[in-house]
């Protein structure tokens, strides 16, 4: 067993809203370690906000995305989407969209109707996942991935438990389809356990801390929100959770390729990016 590190641990770069419905704290590419954290693009942390009842749902209206995969998991509430191929789906607390913008999409993201009319709390999830130069252009895909279709591993005897969405945890596989190596795994420890997790070497690793109180190796992170980045040495990590802790895991293989990024699209060349705002402007990408 080799034992994996610590790198650095960050607190939010930005905070914004995304429409009127996510209240996001980003976690990167705000914080400057894009590459290090490569293939994953960025990562906005929404809530956990209360919202008023409201007959009009919030959220953000139409727009586009083109050349990777924005992958939305659900903590609490519910959120709508519709695009411009005529797709429509609700994902509930638990529930994990992966969409694949792939050659383009047009969407809006909304609370639920019915989650808007009685109000609640609200906490979600987005990471966008970078596509590999031969697939930016495939043709845009859905996986929903229920709560219930999601496995999950018991840790120890003290209740920890692992939801294995992408990627494996020893025998166990995520419902996902990816197009390159990806793990994600959400993890909810409890307090006094101490788990080593096995990991790919060479893959960049990084955690969402979410709450609670954890030790991995020397670092603690505790109450606050925070991205903790690991080396890309190593094969397992060591943490002990203090109290009863939420995080997930994120870990991928780098994709070696250029990154041409502007909002939405994400290309490998200048060229490729003023031809999708073209495409978008020109109405290539739908609408909805
Ligand atoms: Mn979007």
């Amino acid at each position: 067993m080799n034992t994996k590190k610590v790198r650095s641990i960050s607190k939010a770069g930005s905070s914004h809203w995304v429409g009127d419905g996510f209240p996001v704290q980003n976690f990167f590419p705000s914080t400057g370690i894009d590459n290090d954290i490569n293939p994953f693009l960025m990562l906005d942390y929404a809530g956990p906000a209360h919202f008023d009842p409201s007959q009009k749902p919030h959220g953000v209206g139409e727009h586009p995305h083109r050349g990777f995969e924005t992958v939305t998991i659900a903590y609490k509430g519910s959120v709508e989407h519709k695009d411009s191929a005529g797709n429509q789906g609700t994902i509930h607390p638990g529930d994990v969209q992966w969409m694949t913008a792939g050659s383009g999409v047009v969407h809006e993201e909304m609370h639920e109707r019915e989650f808007s009319k009685k109000g609640g709390e609200f906490e979600m999830i987005q990471l966008w996942v970078n596509l590999p130069k031969a697939h930016k252009m495939t043709s845009p895909r859905y996986q929903t991935l229920l709560n219930s279709d999601i496995p999950k591993v018991n840790l120890d005897q003290n209740g920890s438990v692992a939801r294995i969405i992408a990627g494996r945890l020893n025998e166990t596989i995520g419902p996902a389809n990816t197009f390159t190596p990806v793990s994600l795994i959400d993890l909810n420890l409890a307090a006094g356990s101490r788990i080593e997790l096995p990991v790919e070497t060479g893959f960049n690793t990084a955690f969402l801390f979410v709450n609670g109180s954890v030790k991995i190796g020397d670092a603690s992170v505790y109450d606050q929100a925070r991205l903790i980045l690991m080396d890309t040495a190593g094969d397992t990590i060591v943490l002990e959770a203090i109290k009863d802790s939420s995080l997930l895991l994120m870990a991928g293989r780098p994709i070696n390729e250029p990154v041409a990024s502007y909002g939405p699209f994400v290309m490998n060349t200048k060229e490729e990016i003023f031809q999708a705002i073209q495409d978008f402007q020109s109405g290539k990408m739908g609408r909805i």
